[in-house]
């Protein structure tokens, strides 16, 4: 396969072409949510870049298995294991069980996506179904020596590596994904950077879901669930792992040190980053509690794929400030963008020179580090261009495998039209009615012909008028 496509590796800080270690295949793993709140957009943005990216491999042919974990134990309210269980402050908020609040999150968040068009990984895994992963893998790094027990807990001893900060160096990173939550010296800790593999004390008493283990009976940490789950479904290579740039550190660093150190090898290649998404306040965060959702766009009136678009249009390693005003100004583009393509007619055969041409600068700029600002001026230069109607038709479906912003799929448009007509068609009916209750029969006749000459048929019936569309 060619392997043309190129994605900034923040492993190697450079733009690199992919090459996947099983030719013409990707295995792909993706940081999903803690599910003790709802997604804000700014989480969605993230996973909206890195369904660009799997629909991207996807069009220049790979054959992609995406795996994605539900976080629904073990992310404590500081990423560096202090502080509470985010799903159990979720449950204490809304006084539920944390298993009730792990399904509501998770049903809310796959509802968002598919409102945004972002397509279902592959592999969904919640955490709390692989505690015996976590538990094999935990065994593993203390037999290997690169974990030891202190204070009931398990930790991942970070000076057995000789390279722990593999992104960057810690002052870098910690500049890079922002302030880091207050961290409380935990006295277990032989270095500063090691972390919990698994839990049995915790100050918080109340943690509501617990597992025996060989240490106790406890809880695991956060970062040994998405290389455990990785690990079961992709095996011991994968190619791409995805997140928002926060994920970098600890959690991606310590991903790569406890599942190197398991396997004894390399484990992924390619890491990608998605930067934040920020308000005035900067970066969105679910912790805030005051935060923007696809629920509250929609309830403002927006359609989610404009929020959509919104990401599209800038590059998805630039941060991007959120505004109604931007938002106001892509709804506008969209709707426009929309009805040209919905006035285009399937007015005979494919230009194939041209197709070719414009599905190769499209495929130029989603492998461009996936340039999708560059993807849609592809677009809209097609929209221009001097070629007929069904070459841009069939163009457009295809880009659309990537930036899913429903551009041909006229389903919505036509139930609109459908409503329109159904209003149409009860008023005459209702009109007919009046006409004949004041036995004006040939004004009840000339609007049943006026019908019919639209191809609408109508019929008495003892229930009432029903009608349909002839043919
Ligand atoms: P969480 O549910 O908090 O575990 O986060 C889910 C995903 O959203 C992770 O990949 C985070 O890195 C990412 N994320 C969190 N905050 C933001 C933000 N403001 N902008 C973009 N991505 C974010
Ligand atoms: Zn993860």
């Amino acid at each position: 396969m060619d392997n043309n496509f190129k994605i900034y590796n923040s492993l190697t800080r450079k733009i690199e072409p992919i090459i996947p270690h099983e030719d013409g295949k990707i295995g792909m793993y993706t940081c999903g949510p803690t599910v003790y709140h709802f997604a804000h957009i700014g989480n969605l943005r993230s996973y909206i870049m890195e369904d660009v990216l799997e629909k991207s491999l996807r069009y220049v042919g790979y054959d992609v298995k995406r795996v994605m974990n539900i976080t629904d134990v073990g992310h404590l309210s500081s990423d560096a294991d202090t502080g509470e269980d985010k799903m159990l402050k979720g449950a204490q908020r809304e006084h539920k069980t944390v298993m009730e609040v792990a399904k509501f999150y998770t049903d809310a968040f796959f509802a968002d996506c598919e409102a945004l068009n972002i397509k279902r990984p592959d592999v969904v895994e919640p955490a709390t179904n692989c505690i015996d992963e976590f538990i094999h893998m935990v065994e593993g790094l203390l037999e290997k020596g690169y974990a030891y027990l202190a204070g009931g807990n398990v930790y991942f001893d970070t000076s057995k590596l000789d390279k722990y900060f593999v992104f960057s160096s810690q002052e870098e990173l910690e500049n890079l994904v922002g302030v880091r939550d207050d961290v409380e010296e935990d006295t277990n800790k032989k270095n500063k950077n090691d972390f919990v593999l698994w839990f049995t004390k915790s100050k918080f008493e109340d943690q509501a879901l617990k597992w025996e283990s060989p240490w106790g009976v406890g809880y695991p940490g956060w970062h040994i669930e998405c290389s455990c789950i990785g690990i079961k479904h992709l095996g011991e290579y994968m190619d791409i792992h995805c997140g928002g740039v926060d994920n970098m550190f600890p959690h991606h660093t310590n991903e790569i040190a406890q599942s190197e150190s398991f396997l004894g090898h390399k484990w992924c290649p390619y890491w990608m980053h998605v930067q934040h998404l920020n308000d005035k306040q900067g970066k969105m965060s679910k912790s805030k509690g005051d935060f923007l959702t696809v629920s509250l766009l929609k309830e403002k009136g927006y359609n989610p794929l404009v929020y959509r678009m919104f990401c599209l249009q800038s590059h998805y390693r630039k941060p991007l400030e959120f505004s109604y005003e931007i938002l106001d100004n892509t709804a506008a583009a969209y709707n426009k963008l929309v009805k040209r393509i919905t006035g285009l007619k399937e007015d005979g055969a494919v230009e194939q020179n041209i197709y070719d041409e414009f599905n190769g600068k499209f495929i130029d700029a989603i492998s461009n580090d996936m340039n999708t600002s560059m993807a849609i001026t592809v677009l809209y230069d097609l929209l221009k261009a001097d070629t007929n109607d069904a070459t841009k038709l069939a163009l457009i479906k295809e880009f659309d495998k990537v930036l899913s912003l429903g551009l041909t799929d006229v389903k919505e448009e036509k139930a609109e039209v459908d409503a329109e007509l159904e209003a149409y068609v009860l008023a005459k009916i209702e009109e007919r009615k009046e006409a004949k209750k004041a036995k004006d029969f040939a004004t009840a006749d000339a609007i049943r012909d006026e019908l019919l000459s639209k191809g609408i048929v109508i019929k008495d019936t003892r229930e009432g008028v029903v009608w349909h569309l002839e043919g």
